[in-house]
């Protein structure tokens, strides 16, 4: 580190994505970086799915990671998705739909959806030391000499110059610099699934089933989305040409599987819904698809229960602006959007990489931390709001019947 450099200590609670990519981008500019996350291990509860990565997703995924991390992340993509989006009624007759085109379509290195659990994998990667599992952040407080002391569950506490707040969408952190908005019901209730793409099933589809990220709109208003990820490599194998030693788990091909509605149209609370596991929740989905097409209901025999959950969708808008200080937000935990967007991710990415940007100025000593915290909001402000809009109006759309306005993907 150069002499110019003032040594910055930051203190992230939460190993989520964004806080692992804040982790990643700090370590790469130099900066000391330490990581609390409450879960025991990196494979947390309902996290096997699968995330879709925007384009400015993804360059904020590469500035904030090193080299051969990146090798990982394009080797472990998607390789199928990029030709559009299919939909369909639930006879799988064909419904206009929006035209909807990515400007990487044709780049064979390109990261537009990820497995989740591998994404999470490689922004652990070279991490080991930075990273502390089973630290459950209780409380914080501001030390007159400038510092922030994070205190954990164990009793143990960690002491920086920043904390950041990448603890999601039910953040304790968030109320300590002033942000009271917790995240608002939208009323959509999703049952998200895995349905593994086995052999046989892939031999059963038609060809487009496979490829797109297909939405099948019940004339009763159910919901199906259905979005492939087909590893371009599998992660074992990737891992052990790219970086050998390392776990990054492994995986077959899988659909991602949404299953929405309204609230109101579940037919049971919303505590009996939310507590319903795989099994009955599978249960349900089959009763309610009972007269869809044959392809469809073929689809969903592969599902796997155990990798199956259901979400009520959340969020908070509009963003709540903070006191600029030596607390930082970033990710759900000052924004949370619904996953119907599937920008969420992609805008933590792109807070880590924003955030960086900005604590290396103030670590250079061209700015004071609470400067570098502005900065961040201000960016962070516009694109979050952005992608907040984007995310509700697809929201809207998805507790519409089946009449399909094309200016909810506008943006
Ligand atoms: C089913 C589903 C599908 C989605 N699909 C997409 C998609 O396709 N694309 C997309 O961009 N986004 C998607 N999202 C949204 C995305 O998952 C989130 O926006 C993203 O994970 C936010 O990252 P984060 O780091 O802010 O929070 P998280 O990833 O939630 O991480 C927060 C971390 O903080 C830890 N933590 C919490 N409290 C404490 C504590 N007290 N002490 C220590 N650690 C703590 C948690 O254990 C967790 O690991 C989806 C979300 C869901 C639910």
């Amino acid at each position: 580190m150069s002499t110019s450099r003032r040594g910055l200590r930051v203190v992230v609670i939460g190993g989520g994505v964004g806080g692992l990519c804040l982790a990643q981008g700090l370590r790469k500019a130099g900066l000391d970086v330490s990581v609390y996350e409450r879960d025991d291990s990196v494979r947390g509860r309902n996290q096997g799915y699968r995330l879709h990565i925007s384009p400015e997703g993804e360059r904020a995924l590469r500035e904030c990671l090193p080299d051969r991390a990146q090798a990982l992340l394009t080797a472990t993509a998607n390789s199928r998705y990029g030709y559009g989006m299919a939909i369909y009624d639930e006879h799988l007759n064909a419904q206009p739909g929006p035209e909807i085109t990515d400007p990487r379509a044709n780049e064979v290195t390109k990261v537009d959806a990820v497995d989740r659990v591998t994404l999470r994998r490689v922004l652990l990667a070279g991490l080991d030391e930075v990273v502390h599992f089973g630290k459950r952040f209780t409380r914080h407080e501001s030390r007159p000499d400038g510092k922030v002391v994070a205190h954990f569950a164990d009793g143990t506490v960690a002491t920086g110059d920043v904390l950041v707040a990448a603890d999601g969408g039910n953040s304790l952190l968030r109320r300590a610099v002033g942000v009271r908005a917790e995240p608002r019901d939208l009323g959509v209730r999703t049952v998200f699934g895995r349905i593994p793409l086995a052999a046989e099933l892939r031999r059963a589809l038609p060809e487009v089933l496979q490829d797109r990220f297909t939405w099948v709109i019940g004339s009763d208003g159910h919901k199906l989305g259905l979005m492939p990820m087909a590893f371009r490599t599998r992660p074992a194998e990737a891992a052990a040409r790219l970086w050998p030693g390392l776990d990054l788990g492994d995986s077959d091909d899988y659909f991602m599987s949404v299953f929405s509605m309204h609230r109101t149209a579940t037919g049971m609370s919303d505590d009996e819904f939310l507590a319903m596991d795989g099994t009955a929740l599978w249960e349900f989905v089959r009763e309610r698809t009972a007269d869809w097409h044959p392809d469809l209901r073929t689809v969903l025999r592969y599902a796997d229960v155990a990798e199956t959950f259901p979400v009520a969708v959340r969020a908070t808008a509009p963003i709540e602006l903070w006191e600029p200080g030596t607390v930082i937000p970033l990710g759900d935990a000052v924004h949370a959007m619904p996953p119907s967007g599937g920008v969420g991710a992609n805008t933590a990415v792109r807070d880590a990489a924003t955030l960086t940007r900005a604590l290396l100025l103030a670590d250079r000593a061209e700015c004071s931390v609470a400067e570098a915290s502005k900065q961040y909001q201000a960016e962070m402000l516009a694109y979050a709001t952005e992608a907040t809009a984007m995310s509700l109006q697809v929201a809207k759309w998805s507790l519409k019947r089946i009449d399909f306005d094309e200016s909810v993907l506008a943006g």
